[in-house]
């Protein structure tokens, strides 16, 4: 199955792509992350986005569609894959339907801008591995570091609350288009975010298990 996960920013759309995937056994395939790596490594891509991704703006679709167009080439995706925090805009889903991708489900979890800042605040993710975690929803096992890998959490810098209105911003008038544009392909359904993680994916399983 292949699946996309919209949603504002801090929706939770990251921490409901882990369990959805590893339920379904498919990737997870997040752009935020793909480029956060390029911006550790220093390759010439991750140059190019860090100040669209620390001013809280998008990077320019073309270097995001070709991010995506390697990753899905790869083995890992053919059996299925879930999309977190692509696409953005319309022209990064006209790619996608133009790569002669078919998506089968597009779940868009709705969070209120006023929750999203103030969860964002309490959000970490793993310095080594990307894993997200939160401050009171999803703490992990030891205070500061990463379940999966042991790496130490650290708060993401676009997390800073001025950071996360121009992300608002952006997200409602470049990203919530797309909901029409996937409802008029009968694809999304719309998903209450609930106030505990296991609540919201509870809720997203029934829809993708329907
Ligand atoms: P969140 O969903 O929490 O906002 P992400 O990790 O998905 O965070 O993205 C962080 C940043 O990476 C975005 O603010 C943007 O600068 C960049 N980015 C990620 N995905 C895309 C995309 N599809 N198009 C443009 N920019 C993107
Ligand atoms: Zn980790």
């Amino acid at each position: 199955m292949n699946i996309i996960l919209l949603g504002a920013p801090g929706a939770g759309k990251g921490t409901q792509a882990e369990v959805i995937s590893d339920r379904l056994g498919i990737p997870t395939i997040s752009t935020g992350n793909i480029i956060r790596e390029a911006l550790k490594t220093g390759t010439e891509m991750g140059l190019k986005a860090k100040s669209y991704m620390e001013a809280g703006q998008l990077v320019p679709d073309e270097v995001v569609i070709g991010i995506i167009k390697e990753r899905l080439a790869k083995d890992d995706c053919q059996n299925g894959f879930i999309l977190d925090g692509f696409p953005r805009t319309i022209p990064q889903a006209e790619a996608l339907d133009k790569m002669g991708i078919a998506i089968d489900k597009v779940i868009d979890i709705e969070v209120t801008d006023e929750a999203i800042v103030k969860r964002m605040s309490g959000r970490r993710v793993c310095e080594k591995c990307g894993a997200s975690y939160h401050m009171e929803y999803k703490l992990p096992q030891k205070d500061g570091v990463c379940d999966k890998c042991a790496g130490t959490l650290v708060q993401r810098k676009d997390d800073h609350p001025d950071t996360v209105k121009a992300r608002l911003e952006v997200y409602h008038k470049e990203t919530e288009p797309l909901k029409d544009y996937y409802e008029k392909q009968n694809k999304l359904s719309v998903v209450e975010g609930q106030d505990t993680v296991e609540h919201t994916t509870a809720l997203i399983l029934e829809t993708v298990e329907a």
